[in-house]
């Protein structure tokens, strides 16, 4: 087992990264940067240092610092979290040839992945079913893409191979928009990711988001750990998810979770991901694999009762899976709300002083976040403060606890989205269950 892993994250993650050494009895180290000396993970841990000035270049992003301090306190692993260097392939790369243990897969997985055109190629080679789509990167000629487009039908998406965070794609629904689509894309993907490439996909009209969590530990042993349905979002930015996904039988679930499994195996993947789909219409289209482990985690280890992060941890400590398929048992229904330090209404983000905060409890309910009164949300990072999950032995019981947590929930001094989370939970809609990625868009009056 790993003997120190140094936490290369802040919030809520880092925290739950502690929580897991702790309980494994791996000695942790804290980086954080002058405007994080108060974290609730910074005070936990066996050691601390500071990395840098507030802004993430200076800190959180900053690989050099961040190889130092795991140099000048003798880790022996790095764990990444998620967002910041997670998905970073020059940075497990620094990590590995600066001695240390990447805790995610090696670097050119993380690149296979990082590049949307290289990932479909892969995925499709291992049987996972992805959208129809352009098989590759476009070229300049007009004519050809024309044709591709013709054969995919309209509405087609053009996407950038480089892209991320919901952003470098154009919605394209008839030939005389297509060329201008392409050139646009191209121009703003090469300005946004340093890379122009761009594909073609069809445009699917009313899915939902499900993804499938797999665990594989680079020895050639893979399982999934069910599906989650993270549909409820905003901007591309998911508010509320929920395992397992409303109406996906365990047939089903088998069969995609299966293909994720063997295209693990296949290309070699070591550690947590998560494999994205659109879901229309009864199936599945794979859109990118995330490398890291996902913000939604828990409601995966509340119905599967596996703790993802020690999973992560034995397996960068070179420990072969622990557990294979046949143990894995999908039992009840979680569901996560996103807490965010935000106006409920402008979506504004809202930091400063906490005055005063409630946690809520009892059975069922699970509150990973590192806040507590007398805590000041800083303005320089992301606005998730906190992530409320509550199980149920089913999905109404796991709604029911949410309403009741929400309700007890009490953080003062900043405006929060509860209110916002309290609405969705009371939305008739949402508790029929299965309701589509521009649904809350929709809800609330924007456009998508
Ligand atoms: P990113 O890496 O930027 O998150 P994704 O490929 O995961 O990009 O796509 C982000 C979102 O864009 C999806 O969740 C979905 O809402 C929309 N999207 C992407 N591809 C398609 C498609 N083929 N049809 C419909 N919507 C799509």
């Amino acid at each position: 087992m790993l003997d120190k892993v140094l936490i290369a994250n802040r919030g809520e993650i880092a925290l739950r990264i502690l929580r897991a050494c702790k309980e494994l009895g791996i000695k942790t180290v804290a980086v954080h940067s002058t405007a994080d000396r108060n974290l609730k993970h910074v005070l936990l841990a066996d050691e601390s240092i500071c990395i840098g000035k507030a802004s993430a270049t200076e800190s959180y992003l900053n690989i050099p610092r961040i190889i130092a301090a795991a140099e000048v306190t003798n880790s022996i692993a790095i764990h990444p979290g998620y967002g910041f260097l997670a998905e970073n392939a020059e940075f497990a790369e620094a990590v590995e040839q600066s001695g240390f243990i990447f805790v995610g897969p090696k670097p050119d997985t993380i690149n296979l992945m990082g590049d949307k055109v290289s990932a479909i190629n892969s995925m499709k080679k291992a049987g996972v079913p992805c959208v129809p789509g352009s098989d590759g990167p476009l070229t300049d000629d007009s004519d050809k893409n024309k044709s591709i487009a013709k054969r995919i039908g309209y509405p087609i998406i053009v996407k950038a191979a480089g892209g991320g965070g919901g952003r470098g794609m154009r919605v394209v629904r008839s030939e005389s928009e297509l060329v201008k689509a392409i050139e646009t894309t191209q121009a703003e993907a090469g300005a946004a990711f340093g890379n122009s490439t761009v594909y073609m996909e069809k445009f699917l009209e009313n899915p939902r988001h499900v993804e499938i969590q797999v665990l594989a530990d680079g020895q050639g042993n893979a399982i999934h750990l069910g599906e989650r349905d993270c549909s409820m979002q905003r901007r591309h930015q998911k508010v509320v998810e929920e395992a397992p996904a409303p109406g996906i039988s365990e047939q089903m679930r088998n069969k995609i979770g299966d293909r994720c499994r063997r295209a693990c195996v296949e290309i070699g993947y070591r550690g947590a991901g998560t494999f994205e789909f659109l879901y229309e219409n009864g199936e599945f289209y794979f859109i990118e694999m995330n490398t890291r482990i996902q913000v939604e985690h828990p409601v995966s280890e509340m119905i599967t009762g596996v703790d993802l992060i020690k999973e992560q941890l034995r397996i960068a400590g070179g420990q072969p899976l622990s557990i294979d398929q046949s143990q894995i048992q999908i039992r009840g229904h979680a569901i996560e709300c996103r807490i965010n330090a935000e106006d409920p209404q402008t979506f504004i983000p809202s930091p400063g002083p906490i005055n005063m905060f409630h946690s809520p409890g009892g059975l069922g309910v699970r509150w990973d976040s590192h806040i507590y009164a007398g805590y000041t949300v800083p303005p320089f990072y992301d606005s998730m403060i906190g992530k409320l999950i509550t199980y149920g032995e089913s999905r109404d019981e796991a709604i029911a606890r949410m309403r009741h947590a929400l309700d007890e929930l009490v953080i003062e001094g900043i405006k929060t989205n509860i209110p916002l989370q309290r609405m969705i939970m009371a939305d008739e809609n949402f508790s029929a269950g299965g309701t589509n990625i521009h649904y809350l868009e929709k809800k609330l009056g924007m456009s998508s």
